[in-house]
C-alpha cells in the first residue's frame, strides 16, 4: 500500500511505495534538539521506497557531526515552514530515517 505525508506548508510531499512495518526511536540529544521533544520517532526505509515531492526547491539540510556515532548526518527540514522532513546517515547509502508524525495514516 502506498502512503503519502506531507508537512505543516504542505509544500513537501513524500511518498511511500509500502507501509513500514516498524517505527525507530532515538532519545539521543541531537535528535531532541533537532525535534524539540523527548524522543524522535521515525520510519527507517530503504531509499528506493521513497520520492520526495519537492517542486519549490524547498528542501534544506543541516549537517551534524556531534553525534553519540560520530558519523556525520544530514537533517532534511522545509526551508519555508521549518518541519524535520528526514536524516540522511552518513555511510548509509541504503536507507534513510524517515519522521513518522508526518505520513497521513497518522
Ligand atoms: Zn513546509
Amino acid at each position: 500500500m502506498a502512503v503519502e505525508g506531507h508537512y505543516n506548508c504542505g509544500s513537501i510531499l513524500v511518498l511511500l511505495s509500502f507501509f513500514p512495518p516498524a517505527s525507530v526511536i532515538s532519545y539521543c540529544s541531537n535528535c531532541r534538539r533537532a525535534g524539540g521533544a523527548l524522543c524522535s520517532v521515525n520510519f527507517l526505509v530503504p531509499i528506493s521506497d521513497v520520492k520526495i515531492i519537492d517542486e519549490q526547491g524547498l528542501l534544506k539540510s543541516y549537517e551534524g557531526s556531534n553525534t553519540v556515532s560520530e558519523n556525520t548526518i544530514a537533517r532534511r527540514f522545509c526551508g519555508k515552514c521549518g518541519s524535520p522532513v528526514m536524516t540522511m546517515l552518513d555511510g548509509e547509502r541504503r536507507r534513510l530515517l524517515l519522521k513518522l508524525r508526518y505520513l497521513t495514516r497518522f
